[in-house]
Formats: C-alpha cells, structure tokens, sequence
C-alpha cells in the first residue's frame, strides 16, 4: 500500500494515521484516499491471478498497511448472480445481483467492518464507538471481537430485536437510544468524546468509504466472467466490463460513495473504459437525498421525523455526503428514487419467490426502485443492470408476510395413540390440511415461456390454483370446465385468436361474468381496443406485468 490523504476542502497532501481525523492544514474532516495508479496499473495485472478472490485481493487499494490475516471472517469474493426470472419478467435480460447477503454477517457491512477493523488494529486501538441502524453494529460487532477490540455500538431503540440480539451475543457494548438516527448519532458521538474513544465518522471515515471500492473491483472482474473479455491482453492491462447501471438501497449514502470511486480507480488505470450510472433508492417515508436531488437543492433537506418500517434506512441528515452524492449522479447520468414501503415489501416477495432470494426490506428498496425505473423507461431493455442485494433478512417480520403464512399441525401425544399405528395418527392430522379454495385463474397463451412467466408472476403475489390452454378452442374448454376467478388472454393466436375467444365468453351466461385482463406483445389499432372497450378488466403490455396495476388488478379478484 503506498497512499496519501488529499483533503477535498483545500487539497493539502497528509499521510494517513487513522487516529488523526482533520486535515493539518484547514482542519477539514473530509479528505480522500489516493493511491499511485499509475505504478499499480502495471503490477497489479501481474499479482492478480495468483490471489484468491476475496476483499483483500486488491489490498494495495486499501488503507490498510499488512493486513492481518487472523481478523478476516472470509470477507468479499461474493458472488454476482444472473437473475434470468427477473430479466424476463422486466424485458431486461441483462440483471444482474451482487449478493451481499452471503457475507459474514449478511449484510455489505461486512466490507466496511472489515477494513475498518483491519486499519484500527494496526493502529493500536482497542475501544471504539459506533452509530448505527442495525448492519454496523452486528459487522463491527463481530470484526471487533475478531480484532480484539471493545466496541460501543449504538443503535436506535427501533431496530429489530433479532439485530440488537447479534449485537449483544458478539459481545459489544449495547446501547439502545430512543429517538431518530440522528439523535443516536449525537448521543454516540458526545459519549466517544466525554470518554476519549475513536469513533467510526461514517462517510468521513478513511476505512469505510475505501471498503465499498472492492464491489466495483469484484462487480468489473465478474462481468466479464460473464460477458467474456474484449481485450486485447497485449498491453498486459486487463479490459473489464461496467455494467450500464449500479443500482442500490441508500442511508447515509457509504456504498455508492465508494463504488463510483471504485471505478473511478479502475478507469484511472485503463481496466474499465466507463463508469456505471449510479442509482440510489431510498424509502419514501425517510427520502432526503431522492426528494432534494429532485427538487435540484446543492444541500441536502433534512427530514426531522422518519416515516418509514425499514429502519436500515432511516437516515434523515445525509449531511455534506448529499453533495458528493448528487455530483456522483449527475455527472454518471445516474438516479435517485424513493418507493413507499409496501412496494419494498412487494419486491421482497417478488425476490424470494422469482429468484430464491431472501432479502432484508431495505435491501428490497433496491429492487422496487428497480421495477420501477424499468417501468419508466429510464433503465432500456439492452442495460446491463447490477442490482446490490445489500443484505439478508433475519427473520421475515411478520409485517412483511401478513397471515396465514404457515399451517399448523398438530400430532397426537404417544400415550393418546391407543389402537392407531403412529402413521395413522399422522395421516389423520395432516388430513385437516386441507388445501383451502384458492383463486382459480387460466391463462391463455400459444407460447410456453409466456405462460411459465405469468405463472411464475402470479405465484408470487399469492396462493391460485392455476390452468393454461395454448390455443384459442383449449381456452374455451378450461374456462367452461373450471369456472376461474380470473383468465389472462392473449391476443394473438393461430386459429381461434384472444378476440374470438372473448366474443365465446361474453356471449354465454356462464361464462360472460368472469374478468379478464388481456395481455399482448403488440401496439392495438383503435378499431382494437373499441372491441376490448366494456369486455376485459384490463390490458397490458407484454414485459408490464410488473406494473402495479397488474397487481391491484389481482388483488382486487384474491379478495
Ligand atoms: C447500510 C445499508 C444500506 C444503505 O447503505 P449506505 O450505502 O450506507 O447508504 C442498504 N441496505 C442495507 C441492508 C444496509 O445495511
Ligand atoms: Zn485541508
């Protein structure tokens, strides 16, 4: 590692001690981290084969002098997944999860604490304090007792108990605050001062802003795993892939702060020749940075009272970061967005259920922020996205699954078998695990994957009972046959085409009563849409079956 701290404020050059916090020479506590590229973009090429992918892979661009391999937990190598369900649902094949989730302790946190651990160790600190919403507290607390450093985590008395729970098995010191994030953030800073302890600065920290690089290095090399490798290897130098579009959830703001520098390095060293446009999502109930980028303010609008479930992401003063941030954005022709809570949630099942994938409602944000980007038009169906799946869920709250999420069973006691075989017993207690009645729906479609697709859609909004019919005739029969809740038609068909089937179904008593939503992949004539008029509930685009009104639509027919 050979670096140098250049202070943003008045670009005094200072080598870094990770107990010194200011600038010599303004005292500005905002400096940058800037490493010799030019020397590395010549040995790293060199080094990389021989490392093992994990964080420390790219050490020489990290603050960290020797790092000790007896404090790592395994962190970083995560792996980047091709979320091909996704792709079809949104028309955009090109998705891709960096998933975080598979960290030590679950979440991206893990990099910062990591780094952070790692450079204080070597400095000789052994007590620190900390402010958080939950993830710092539960990575810091588990590198720090690694570390063998005392750590003060302090969190809001809002955090899910489950969180504050790891916190404390870790060992560190837990102090609950009632109030906003912010307050937390005073409390714990007026406590490292009275009590003379390092305390983490959040965006101002050395350790954590240079942790988060390690996801575009890791983002860059894994692309082009995918995508293969447009190189021309003769100058020795290695040409990534930067994916069109960096999507992730935003609080105070730390990972996107380091991704875009991330690549910055590597285009500083001719390893990538773009950066990815930045796209930061928070939840509408706690917006700043999206409701002041939108408003075009230079600083950030503190909103004093969050209002919002998803704790993580409850930061209400982004502070100076906002600005950093909004450049970051403009100038990589990037985004901020908010969704409200329920569509986080929306997303969250959507994950789970489409990708297997569970993740933590603020890692959710991501993707909500996701659809609804696509849905607008910003992100096109050719983008190459990356999605950062920032962190696990631990355990599903039950305000996220609603009821009747399990069924119980309950077997007899031994002793009150009496004559029964024991599988007796079993068969008759399963037996009242009946399946109830669920929504009936048929969907009428020529090609499979579009069926398999709305099947899979449907699956992830709720329990159905579902039929398909691949022509026009077959759909007649099954509507008739089954009396569905819900038939989803497409138009175009070979023989008895969408419009024909619908002619059928209007004209017969038993079957003119039943809603249907028409799908299809082409722009209708007028002429068209007057036959839908008054005859379907409503008409969607193919590759819209994520708007919402899809799904108000059947919800609307479930309940
Ligand atoms: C911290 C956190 C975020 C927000 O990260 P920042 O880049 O610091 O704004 C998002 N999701 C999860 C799961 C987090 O823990
Ligand atoms: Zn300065």
């Amino acid at each position: 590692m050979s670096f140098i701290l250049r202070c943003i404020d008045c670009g005094h050059k200072a080598p870094y001690f990770p107990t010194s916090i200011s600038c010599p020479k303004c005292g500005s506590q905002w400096r940058e981290a800037e490493y010799d590229l030019d020397t590395l973009s010549k040995t790293l090429p060199l080094q990389l084969p021989n490392r093992p992918f994990d964080l420390w892979r790219y050490h020489e661009l990290l603050p960290v002098r020797n790092p000790d391999p007896a404090c790592s937990l395994g962190e970083g190598g995560t792996p980047l997944i091709k979320a091909a369900n996704l792709g079809l649902m949104l028309g955009c094949p090109n998705i891709y999860i960096k998933d975080e989730r598979q960290g030590p302790t679950a979440s991206f946190k893990d990099r910062q604490a990591a780094v952070s651990m790692a450079a204080l160790k070597e400095a000789g600190i052994t007590e620190m304090v900390v402010a958080s919403t939950g993830n710092v507290a539960i990575a810091y607390s588990a590198y720090a007792a690694r570390a063998g450093i005392k750590l003060w985590a302090f969190v809001t008395s809002l955090v899910p108990a489950v969180k504050m729970r790891e916190v404390a098995l870790y060992g560190s010191q837990l102090i609950k605050v009632s109030g906003s994030y912010d307050s937390v953030k005073r409390a714990a800073s007026e406590f490292a001062k009275q009590r003379n302890l390092y305390q983490n600065m959040g965006a101002r920290s050395i350790p954590s802003v240079e942790s988060m690089k390690t996801i575009s290095f890791e983002i860059a090399e894994q692309l082009t795993g995918y995508l293969g490798n447009d190189a021309s290897a003769e100058d020795g130098i290695p040409r990534w892939q930067t994916p069109d579009w960096y999507i992730q959830s935003v609080s105070g703001g730390m990972g996107p702060l380091g991704v875009d520098k991330g690549f910055s390095e590597l285009k500083k060293m001719g390893f990538v020749n773009k950066k990815p446009a930045i796209v930061g999502v928070q939840s509408a109930g706690c917006a700043p940075i999206v409701n002041s980028w939108k408003k075009g303010l230079e600083t950030a609008e503190v909103v004093a009272v969050p209002r919002t479930h998803i704790e993580t992401l409850a930061t209400g003063n982004p502070g100076r970061t906002y600005q950093f941030l909004r450049n970051i954005v403009n100038d990589t022709g990037g985004a901020f967005e908010s969704v409200t809570d329920e569509e986080a949630f929306r997303a969250m099942h959507v994950l789970a259920k489409m990708e297997g994938i569970s993740a933590e409602p603020a890692a959710a944000v991501a993707f909500a922020g996701l659809f609804k980007l696509v849905r607008a038009g910003v992100i096109k169906p050719d983008d190459t996205v990356v999605v950062n799946c920032t962190g696990h869920t631990v355990p599903p709250e039950k305000l996220v699954l609603g009821d009747n999420w399990a069924r119980n069973v309950v077997l007899p006691k031994e002793e009150e078998r009496k004559e029964e075989t024991p599988q007796e017993g079993i068969l008759a207690a399963l037996s009242h695990v009946v399946p109830e009645r669920f929504p009936r729906v048929v969907i009428v479609d020529d090609t499979t994957e579009a069926r398999l697709l709305i099947r899979r859609i449907l699956q992830s909004q709720g329990d159905f009972t579902i039929f398909e019919a691949n022509n026009g005739k077959e759909a007649l029969r099954v509507v008739r046959r089954e009396k569905p809740d819900l038939i989803i038609l497409d138009l175009m068909m070979p023989e008895l085409d969408g419009f024909g089937v619908l002619d059928e179904l209007k004209a017969d008593s038993e079957t003119e009563g039943i809603p249907v939503i028409v799908s299809t992949a082409k722009e209708l004539t007028k002429e068209e849409k007057e036959r839908l008029k008054g005859q379907i509930q409503s008409l969607l685009q193919k590759g819209d079956f994520m708007s919402d009104e899809f799904f108000d639509e059947v919800h609307t027919i479930i309940n």
